[in-house]
């Protein structure tokens, strides 16, 4: 068969770190074909082009500076030149941009084309909440998979262990992308119950902010691990009320996708990081995604969870960090 053609559909920190480890699987796998092509959304980067600093220097400056990405994966600045003609679509950009992205490269994209989302969040648009995969699944019409873990971009660059757990409907497609993806410092279980994959990497980026505001509080540990604990309760109960089909395995959630990627979230990521800071500074949290992110996106969403909507009320409506102890005090796991 012919080598399958890869497209990564993104390029931030996350993009980044994974078009290293795409690259060098393409490159040594006879199953893919050697060069890979990534959409850079274009912008001036020091007064140069950052599709021309990528393919002519093999780093992304801006998402993730120090670490060189493979030459045989190619910077492409129109979305429908990168996707004509992919097998695999690896779908890795801010949750905020992915409908407008399926609309532009619909029709560039064959139907027999397999994709996979590493896109952490949830859309909430019309039909209320919904997830990236079926915005893909529907406005494409091919298959996704979904791939959630405990992966913090710049350690997945510097090639520290971890796991990382793929959600599939379909087994053999599961499997190909683990082929794909999968690297000695990058292990990847495969799963079949992928809603429930895909919703604990959005929901614990929600969970992230409540710990954000115990440390900005200087609450302590005890504090933080119960904002852990009982967020995944609500991740729990919340992925059982979501599900469309009723499928939710509770081992699911100790799998990478659970347990750990909410642990690492609510010690290093970017959720955490400003919730402390908003906690600390009072400025808004527009104004802070602006000064600490250098262009990346938080991803926050509003889910009907008390610990979500708490968190959604200090950020976005102007109640006092404080409210976020209430809410652990009044739990209703404690009642
Ligand atoms: P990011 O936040 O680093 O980067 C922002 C990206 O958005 C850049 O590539 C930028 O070019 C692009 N962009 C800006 N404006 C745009 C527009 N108008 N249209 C389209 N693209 C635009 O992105 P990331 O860290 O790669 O995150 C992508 C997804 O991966 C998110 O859902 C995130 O939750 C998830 N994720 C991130 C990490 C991580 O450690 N960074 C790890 C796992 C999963
Ligand atoms: P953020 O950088 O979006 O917080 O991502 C962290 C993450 O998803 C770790 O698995």
């Amino acid at each position: 068969a012919a080598p399958l053609k890869v497209c990564i559909v993104g390029s931030g920190n996350w993009g980044s770190a994974i078009a290293r480890i795409v690259g060098g699987n393409a490159r040594t796998l006879q199953r893919f074909a050697t060069t890979v092509k990534m959409w850079v959304f274009e912008e001036n980067v020091n007064g140069r082009k950052l599709t021309d600093i990528i393919n002519t220097d093999h780093e992304n400056v801006k998402y993730l500076p120090g670490y060189k990405l493979p030459d045989n994966v190619v910077a492409v600045p129109h979305l429908r030149d990168a996707a004509e003609g992919a097998d695999l679509l690896v779908f890795v950009v801010p949750h905020q941009f992915i409908r407008g992205l399926c609309d532009e490269m619909v029709d560039c994209v064959s139907r027999t084309a397999r994709g996979i989302t590493l896109i952490k969040g949830i859309d909430e648009g019309p039909e209320g909440l919904k997830l990236i995969s079926d915005i893909i699944r529907e406005k494409m019409d091919i298959d996704v998979s979904v791939l959630m873990g405990a992966n913090i971009a710049n350690e997945v660059a510097a090639e520290n262990f971890c796991e990382t757990t793929i959600g599939s409907k379909s087994m053999e497609n599961g499997l190909l992308f683990k082929e794909l993806l999968q690297t000695p410092n990058f292990r990847i279980t495969v799963v079949d119950d992928a809603d429930t994959v895909e919703l604990c990497g959005a929901l614990k980026n929600i969970v992230a902010v409540g710990a954000g505001f115990c440390d900005g509080l200087r609450c302590g540990d005890n504090t933080k691990a119960a904002v852990i604990r009982l967020g995944l309760m609500e991740m729990i109960a919340f992925a059982k009320l979501f599900s469309k089909d009723g499928v939710v395995s509770s081992a699911t959630f100790l799998e990478s996708c659970g347990v750990a990627d909410l642990i690492t979230t609510c010690y290093g990521g970017r959720n955490r990081r400003v919730a402390e800071a908003f906690a600390k500074t009072g400025k808004t949290i527009e104004v802070l995604e602006q000064e600490m992110l250098n262009g990346q996106k938080l991803q926050v969403s509003l889910f009907p969870l008390r610990i979500t909507c708490a968190g959604w009320k200090i950020c976005f409506e102007g109640r006092p960090v404080r409210e976020m102890i209430s809410c652990l005090q009044s739990h209703p796991e404690h009642l």
